[in-house]
C-alpha cells in the first residue's frame, strides 16, 4: 500500500502542523490524485462546514482511492447539501444544556466544559457540525463563572474536557484550567475527549502531559478512531507516552456508513486499538445533524455488526452499542443479541 508522502512542515511541532492543516478542497484532491469532478460539490459543501485536514492524517490515506475510510471522514460531498426529514442543525439538543457559556451540563454528576471550538480536524458527520461555537468562546471572565458553577454544585464529581477539541488550545491554559477544577474538592477526576492526537499525534508532548496529569485528579483521555488505517506508528507512541503518564485510555467511534461498517473493519478496529492497550469504549450510532445522512447505517444492522462482535472478540474489546438522544439522562444503549457468523 503506498500512502501519500507528507509536505515536510518545518519544525514539526503541533501548533505548525495544525496551522498548516488543508483547507482547500482543490489542493486535497490534488495530492490525492482524485477526480477533479469531486472539487464543484466539495466547494459547495465546503461552504456550511469547511475542510480541514491536517497532514499526518492526510499521510495514512491512500492516493487515487476515493473510497479511504479516512478521505470519506473529511472530504465534502455533494450529498451533505441534501434535505433529509430528521436530521437537524442540533439533535443532541444541547443549545439548551449550555448552562452557561463553555458549560454544557447534560447528566447528572459530569459537567462538560468546551475549551475550545477549534478542531485539528473537520469530521463530515459531526455532531456539533452547527454549533454556535461563536458563543462559547469564554475568555477569563467566563472561565471564573464556569468554575463558580462547578464550586456551587458539589454533585459535579466528574469534569470533561470537549470541544471543538480541547487540546486545541495551548498547554499553559490548559494547565491553569485543570489546576483550577482539581482545586474543586467534589471533583473527583477528569477526562478529555479529544481527537487531536489521533490526527496530529505529535500533540502528545511532555508539556501536554504535565498540564493533564500534574493534578491530584485522575485523568481518562477518551480518543476518537473509527478506522484501524488511522492507528500508526506515530499515534502508536503518543498512546504509549499518555498510559505510561497513567491516563486510563479509552475510545468512541461513531458507525459510519463507508468507513467502518463492514464486520471485519469494526474487528480490525478493536484489535489495533486493544494491541496499543485502548478499551473501545462506546460505538454510537450517527446523530442524526443536518448534511451527514449519507454515513448513515441503520439500527438493525448496527445491533447485527456488534452481535458478530460479541462472538469474536473478548468482551473487553467490544464497544457498548449507544446512542445519544435529546433529554434522556444518559446515553441509551441499544439491545444487542449474540450472531454467530
Ligand atoms: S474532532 Fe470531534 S468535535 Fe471536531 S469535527 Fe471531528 S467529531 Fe466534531
Amino acid at each position: 500500500m503506498i500512502h501519500v508522502s507528507a509536505t515536510p512542515v518545518e519544525p514539526a511541532n503541533w501548533q505548525n502542523l495544525l496551522a498548516s492543516s488543508i483547507t482547500d478542497p482543490a489542493e486535497l484532491i490534488r495530492r490525492l490524485k482524485l477526480d477533479p469532478a469531486l472539487l464543484a460539490p466539495a466547494r459547495a459543501a465546503g461552504r456550511e462546514f469547511s475542510l480541514r485536514v491536517p497532514e499526518p492524517y492526510l499521510a495514512r490515506m491512500v492516493p487515487g482511492d476515493p473510497n479511504d475510510p479516512l478521505l470519506r471522514q473529511v472530504l465534502p460531498l455533494g450529498d451533505e447539501l441534501e434535505e433529509h426529514p430528521g436530521y437537524v442543525l442540533d439533535p443532541l439538543g444541547e443549545q439548551h444544556a449550555n448552562a452557561l457559556p463553555g458549560v454544557i451540563h447534560k447528566y447528572h454528576g459530569r459537567l462538560l466544559l468546551i475549551v475550545s471550538g477549534g478542531c485539528a480536524v473537520n469530521c463530515r458527520y459531526c455532531f456539533r457540525r452547527h454549533f454556535p461555537y461563536e458563543d462559547n468562546n469564554p475568555g477569563t471572565a467566563e472561565w471564573q463563572n464556569a468554575l463558580a458553577y462547578i464550586r456551587q454544585d458539589p454533585s459535579i464529581s466528574e469534569v470533561i474536557l470537549s470541544g471543538g477539541d480541547p487540546l486545541a488550545v495551548n498547554d499553559r491554559r490548559l494547565a491553569w484550567l485543570v489546576r483550577e477544577v482539581a482545586s474543586i474538592a467534589h471533583v473527583r477526576r477528569l477526562r478529555v475527549h479529544t481527537r487531536l492526537p489521533v490526527v496530529i499525534p505529535q500533540r502528545v508532548t511532555p508539556a501536554l502531559i504535565d498540564a493533564l496529569c500534574g493534578t491530584r485528579l485522575p485523568v481518562t483521555m477518551v480518543l476518537h478512531v473509527n478506522h484501524a488505517n488511522e492507528i500508526d506508528s506515530e499515534l502508536g507512541l503518543a498512546i504509549r507516552q499518555m498510559r505510561q503518564a497513567g491516563m486510563t485510555l479509552l475510545n468512541q467511534s461513531v458507525l459510519l456508513r463507508e468507513v467502518n461498517h463492514q464486520i471485519e473493519q469494526l474487528i480490525d478496529l478493536s484489535e489495533a486499538l486493544g494491541d496499543h492497550g485502548v478499551i473501545p469504549y462506546y460505538l454510537h450510532v450517527l446523530d442524526q445533524v443536518r448534511g451527514a445522512q449519507h454515513f448513515h447505517v441503520d439500527d438493525a444492522q448496527a445491533r447485527d455488526l456488534v452481535g458478530r462482535m460479541l462472538t469474536r472478540l473478548p468482551g473487553f474489546l467490544v464497544p457498548r452499542l449507544v446512542r445519544e438522544v435529546a433529554g434522556e439522562a444518559a446515553k441509551v444503549p441499544l439491545h444487542v443479541s449474540l450472531v454467530t457468523a
